[in-house]
């Protein structure tokens, strides 16, 4: 049951905007991106947006009217994750108006999907919703910033200003549960290798704390942002809404901005706490640039003993230089956790060296042999599942296959869209190291970063491991 979705009813003459989400409604409705494209919409004269989600009539009819797919003109697609696109391509074929795809996907590397869409807003929309909505053909599009349709040479990604937040969302059974997500800044300080945030949504903003909303009719806050415990005044934001009676819960806390204070504040509302060490080698660590040590989730886990009954850790394997050993160091800082605690929940993902970050070049699996590191990961992963049945430690991994899937989907050129079609493709050409050298698929999109400070980050990976006599075998 939903709180405050727009009510307007369409009549004759009123063009209609289907703002399709290829993934469970859980997750749609805990996208703040979508819910502001839906009231800016909304609120023009002689336009009406109706929401489709792949679990609602199967994404073919809208959630508001059950008005099929087909009676809408222009279809908007949020795509938030690569194994999203099989859903989206579903829908987007059936689909025979103008078809605009939007989101961080496409912000990466838009080429496997790109024959079924025909145009792509890459960046922040809110400065050119309501001019994107009132496009007709693709020519309409063209020179609106942000707009690639293909015969653009380079694209320049498009940020917002972080003005006020909006006032108004609709609530309904989250992600996050039935809570008001209130965002308090984009982009990220941090500087981790891994990471695609720092460059897709550069700069870091900060909202204001003047410029947050009175909050009404819910019982619970979800405070977002990449890395929310950076914002300079995260403690007093907490403080506002956690005195006002409302129960709130950041998307994700750092190890080493964490205090008793802190943690006080949210235990009051909470019971579990989630933290995403990614590694728990030190040597590993340097090289994600992550800067979380070993001793840093020991610390959060002492302060969290008897404010908190579960702790959840987020890790990555199939790093560059990772031994057997450093995977059983997530084991064993997993198990301290637990003694400390009393519950530990895991969750391991394989590294996907995402377009755009310094990592770009490596090979997923994290060995110069690709085979060698399919195969390992498979084995780390076997090793996992087994010490954690003997430890107690509860886990969540999904299988390597749709790992290779995503890699595939985020690294990959336009023949890529084979797999759409239940062709086979070519896993080997996308998972593999690339040359420094080589002109990259996702080139033509301009973040604003500069190629050869990659260059230089992704060198620096190797002087580490060469150091630490660690070379990847
Ligand atoms: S992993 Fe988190 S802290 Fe690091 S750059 Fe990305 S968002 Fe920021």
């Amino acid at each position: 049951m939903e709180f405050n979705p727009f009510v307007k009813k369409y009549s004759k003459n009123v063009k209609r905007v289907a703002l399709v989400y290829p993934n469970r409604y859980v997750g749609g409705i805990s996208n703040l991106g979508m819910q502001y494209i839906y009231f800016a919409i909304n609120e023009l004269e002689g336009l009406i947006c109706e929401r489709f989600y792949a679990d609602v009539f199967d994404g073919f009819r809208s959630l508001e009217s059950g008005t099929p797919l087909n009676k809408f003109d222009l279809a908007l697609f949020s795509l938030q994750y690569e194994l999203d696109y099989f859903k989206a391509v579903e829908i987007a074929k059936k689909f025979s108006g103008l078809k605009i795809a939007g989101g961080p996907c496409v912000m990466i590397n838009p080429l496997p999907i790109k024959k079924y869409f025909d145009a792509f807003f890459i960046g922040e929309c809110e400065d050119y919703i309501q001019e994107i909505v009132k496009a007709k053909r693709i020519e309409d599009l063209e020179g609106i910033p942000g707009i690639y349709t293909g015969k653009e040479d380079k694209v320049k990604r498009i940020h917002s200003e972080l003005g006020k937040h909006i006032e108004r969302e609709i609530i309904g059974d989250g992600a996050y549960g039935r809570c008001f997500l209130l965002e308090i800044g984009r982009g990220c300080i941090r500087k981790c290798r891994f990471c695609v945030v720092r460059q897709i949504y550069s700069p870091p903003r900060w909202r204001k704390i003047e410029d947050l909303p009175e909050v009404k009719y819910v019982e619970k806050v979800a405070i977002i942002a990449p890395s929310p415990t950076d914002h300079p005044q995260f403690k007093e934001i907490v403080e506002r809404y956690t005195s006002l009676g409302f129960q709130v819960s950041p998307s994700s806390i750092r190890a080493d901005a964490v205090d008793e204070e802190l943690l006080e504040i949210l235990s009051r509302t909470s019971n579990s706490l989630t933290l995403a060490p990614e590694t728990a080698s030190e040597k590993l660590s340097e090289i994600l640039q992550k800067n979380i040590s070993f001793e840093d989730i020991i610390s959060v886990a002492e302060m969290s003993k008897g404010r908190f009954e579960k702790i959840k850790l987020y890790y990555m394997i199939g790093l560059p230089g990772e031994s057997f050993e450093d995977v059983l160091q997530i084991l064993d800082q997993a198990e301290k956790v637990k003694k400390i605690v009393g519950r530990v929940e895991i969750s391991v993902n394989p590294l996907i060296p995402k377009p755009h970050t310094p990592m770009q070049w490596l090979p997923f699996g994290g060995k110069v042999e690709l085979r060698d590191g399919i195969d390992e990961l498979r084995k780390k992963m076997k090793l996992i599942k087994k010490e954690c049945r003997k430890r107690g430690i509860e886990l969540q991994m999904e299988s390597l296959k749709e790992f290779e899937v995503q890699a595939v989907l985020s690294r990959g050129e336009e023949d890529v869209s084979k797999i759409f079609e239940r062709q086979k493709i070519d896993f080997e050409k996308y998972l593999g190291a690339i040359e420094i050298e080589n002109t990259l698929p996702w080139d033509f999109i301009d973040h604003g970063y500069s190629k050869e400070r990659l260059k230089k980050e992704y060198e620096k990976i190797w002087e580490i491991l060469n150091s630490e006599a660690g070379n990847i075998k």
